[in-house]
């Protein structure tokens, strides 16, 4: 009897990032119910009926990619304030911007936004900090991709009922329920914008309830040396001491960690989102990652926002990263290209604790499938997948994204959402911001 299936993707060279790393030539993957049910040799595709079959010849199939941080909502920003130091960037242009301008529909638009785009360059799943969560969680399941949202918790005045942050996490899990692409983490924003009761109180909440913790840490020279100054700790040590590793965190940066600080990472269960792209525009310096890969530190790749970056690209990240760190550490072998590429799939899956489910092309995973099309100038010839991904392609070569066994992106086109649309609603804003700055 033939089994029916909602999509067979047959052929192309699929990197299934696997245990194994296994490269498969004259496959196709069998998908039903947004899960992969099989990886089998072509040979026996005659025994299998699917809706529908996609021809993945000429492509790389990969697992789609993971995005460890990112600001969605500042996708408007994008380019409005270059080459400033993050001080003089976030206190005299983003914050006052976002205090006049940030309401639900700015969120929303420029989350559609930011989803369109990052689905586009063969993103499936980002960790997103911002405020308006509900928003976001609406914008990106209906562009049909994957987020993990957390409103930022800044300390505003003194005297703030801090049980509300309990609360609004609560009713942020609750709303989540109904999204099945969505999920949320607890975000105190940083170690300087939270004093040191509000911290431990959040900690506090993330062991009760088992939260994830998404924050920013060690971004900058001046936040650890503040840090020394007022605690006489480093970021992470005063955040170890006051609770936070019993929980799973997710700290973006971590641009300053000591190689004590990687060594405490490295045997907790949180990770480090590295933002290569931003730490450098921002010159706020660049994760000490041999430290990390000594102490066995887990972590991923994240965008960070727009503002600073300013794309969604990771493969531009890996790209820079790698050859930044060979440069650094003087050794060309540092952070092999499939080494690098298993940190915005498998090895971020595994660093975020969802391996069960994403980062890999096995039966079992959620069918979140990247085809990039290798038919070009730019990808010829291929002798190794994972050198082309890291060294030569550029996201835009993404052809097809599937999440959750839907189409997102098919033959480069969003399936969810209309590009005129987004373009339209960019210029809108554009003129909301130029006026709003006098300009
Ligand atoms: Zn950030």
């Amino acid at each position: 009897m033939t089994e029916h299936y909602d999509h067979i993707i047959k052929g192309g060279t699929i990197v299934t990032m696997d245990d194994s790393m296994r490269v498969l030539q004259d496959h196709f993957i069998l998908i039903r119910d947004a899960k992969i049910l099989g990886i089998l040799p072509l040979a026996e595709l005659s025994k299998y009926k699917a809706e529908e079959l996609t021809d993945a010849s000429g492509c790389l199939v990969i697992p789609a990619m993971i995005n460890a941080h990112s600001h969605l909502p500042m996708t408007y920003f994008r380019g409005l304030a270059d080459d400033l130091p993050l001080d003089k960037w976030l206190g005299e242009y983003i914050w006052p911007l976002e205090a006049k301008l940030i309401d639900e529909d700015f969120v929303y638009h420029a989350s559609l936004h930011g989803a369109g785009e990052m689905l586009k360059n063969g993103i499936s799943l980002t960790f997103d900090m911002y405020f308006h969560s509900e928003k976001i969680v609406e914008a990106c399941s209906q562009a049909g991709m994957r987020v993990n949202v957390s409103s930022a918790v800044i300390e505003r005045e003194e005297g703030m009922d801090y049980r509300l942050f309990e609360r609004d996490m609560l009713l942020l899990e609750e709303f989540c329920q109904a999204y099945p692409l969505a999920d949320c983490s607890l975000a105190p924003h940083a170690i300087y914008t939270c004093s040191e009761k509000l911290l431990k109180t959040l900690a506090g909440y993330a062991a009760k309830h088992d939260w994830r913790i998404h924050m920013h840490l060690s971004e900058t020279r001046a936040e650890l040396e503040n840090c020394l100054a007022q605690h006489g700790k480093r970021p992470l040590d005063y955040l170890a001491d006051i609770g936070f590793l019993d929980s799973r965190c997710l700290f973006a940066h971590g641009v300053w960690l000591s190689p004590k600080e990687c060594e405490l990472l490295g045997k907790s269960r949180s990770a480090i989102a590295i933002c290569t792209d931003s730490n450098l525009k921002l010159a706020s310096g660049f994760a000490p990652l041999k430290d990390m890969l000594e102490h066995q530190t887990a972590f991923a790749f994240g965008s960070d926002g727009v503002a600073s970056n300013n794309n969604l690209d990771l493969l531009e990240e890996l790209s820079t990263t790698a050859k930044l760190h060979k440069a650094l550490n003087s050794d060309p072998a540092f952070l092999p290209a499939r080494e690098a590429f298993a940190h915005v799939t498998s090895a971020a899956a595994e660093a975020l604790g969802l391996d069960h489910l994403l980062g890999s092309l096995e039966p079992g995973k959620a069918a979140d499938i990247c085809l990039v099309e290798q038919r070009n100038l730019q990808s010829s010839p291929c002798y190794n997948p994972y050198s082309q991904l890291v060294y030569a392609m550029g996201s835009h070569q993404m052809r097809d994204v599937m999440v959750a066994g839907a189409w997102a992106v098919k033959d480069y086109q969003l399936c969810n959402l209309d590009e005129s649309t987004l373009l339209e609603q960019a210029e809108f804003y554009k003129q909301r911001i130029l006026k709003e700055i006098g300009k």
